[in-house]
């Protein structure tokens, strides 16, 4: 092995490939080669390389399985990673990019394309050694796919927790009019709180580690009237919603199970040009409300859900106009569940008193004072929901005394 040249291994489970990188490489560098990403990781606690080209399609631990446990390493990190697969749709390019990897060559490759792909990464490299930052800035999450909210995860985070609350250049025609830039601080939840998941897109099908939270460790410290629950250690309103790094999918963790329906399989192209850019957590939540309305037929109740979040969040920056303008869409939304969903009475009855809320908020009394009334006459229901619609009553009589 010569010292003075930097070193560059391939893994490649085709052993001519193996071979032909090594012939275009070798001259330049010091190659090593493996035929299987286990193998690598072998082999990393003794060598540090300057570059990995890996292969995508491998038997049991595919290229990505690879990059994800290199890039959760502290030790190997920040090698820079270069793709080299046959490979070429856009969906696995881009969910590539979300991983960290530097650069993506596709095979069958020239090898005069293939030695100038490698110096240019190990000058990049060498431009800033040794910092989390000599990952190159098209592959800014350093941690694997669910990129800014997942670096706030226990198991990731080598950097610091880079979920913002919304950016300065954020997408055109995602955000509604009136959302501005807020200096919001995203609460860190304790760990073990949050961890990342396996979750597979119900859109195009890409599996990607998303956040998710652990509900069994909750302990709750106090519900809100507007059913906001506080809990210790974590605010789940900035966790609760996953992006698909490869289409843009965004939904509540759980809505990633529900099925899609087929008939709305063009709209994809309607949340495919926001790719890689949601980021923050209000993207997030418009996203999914994009979503909601493109790929299900019953979105009302879920599109309250996401706008009464949207208020809570408002609500901490603090916003009001646009707190007010959420809890409008979720009165909205809410009245439009009675019309269009079928609902249990149960849920009725929990949609009334919420309702009832979000109208006092909004100083909309008689709807208010309808809907209360209505929670509270479903006598065979939660006693919490029939006393706190009884102090909504009380407190409209209070004011209507008053005014
Ligand atoms: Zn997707």
């Amino acid at each position: 092995m010569d010292k003075q040249k930097k070193t560059v291994f391939i893994v490649d489970d085709v052993l001519t490939n193996l071979i032909v990188g090594k012939k275009v490489l070798e001259k330049q560098y010091n190659v090593f080669t493996f035929n299987a990403g286990q193998r690598l990781l072998d082999m990393l606690d003794n060598l540090h390389p300057d570059l990995i080209l890996l292969d995508i399609s491998m038997p049991e631990m595919d290229g990505f399985e690879t990059l994800t446990r290199l890039k959760a390493n502290e030790k190997t990190a920040n090698i820079p990673v270069v793709f080299l697969s046959a490979i070429t749709d856009k969906d696995t390019m881009m969910v590539a990019r979300h991983y960290g990897v530097s650069d993506y060559i596709t095979k069958p490759f020239q090898p005069v394309d293939l030695l100038l792909r490698v110096e240019n990464q190990i000058k990049l490299m060498e431009l800033a050694p040794m910092s989390a930052a000599s990952v190159p800035a098209a592959s800014v999450p350093v941690a694997p796919v669910s990129a800014p909210a997942a670096s706030v995860a226990p198991i990731s985070a080598p950097a610091a927790p880079v979920l913002v609350a919304s950016t300065s250049d954020a997408p055109a025609g995602l955000l509604p009019e009136g959302h501005k830039k807020y200096d919001l601080q995203i609460p860190v939840p304790n760990e073990g709180l949050l961890y990342e998941r396996k979750i597979t897109c119900p859109l195009c099908g890409v599996v990607f580690m998303g956040n998710a939270v652990r509900s069994t460790k909750l302990k709750l410290i106090q519900r809100e009237k507007d059913f906001r629950n506080r809990h210790d250690g974590i605010d789940t309103v900035y966790y609760e919603i996953n992006t698909c790094p490869s289409c843009c999918y965004s939904n509540f963790d759980t809505s990633f199970k529900d099925v899609v329906l087929p008939r709305f399989e063009k709209n994809k192209a309607e949340i495919s040009p926001y790719i890689g850019q949601i980021n923050g957590v209000f993207e997030k939540y418009y996203m999914a409300l994009k979503c909601q309305a493109l790929f299900f037929a019953h979105s009302e109740v879920n599109t309250a859900k996401l706008w009464t979040r949207l208020m809570w969040l408002y609500q901490d920056c603090p916003d009001e106009e646009m707190e007010l303008f959420a809890a409008k869409n979720a009165q909205t939304s809410y009245l439009d569940a009675f019309v269009k969903t079928e609902l249990s009475a149960e849920a009725i009855q929990q949609i009334c008193v919420i309702v009832g809320e979000l109208s006092l908020r909004l100083n909309d009394i008689p709807t208010a004072k309808t809907y209360f009334t209505q929670a509270r006459s479903h006598r065979s229901g939660s006693r919490a929901l029939i006393s706190q619609a009884e102090d909504g009553i009380e407190t409209i009589r209070k004011m209507e005394q008053k005014g």
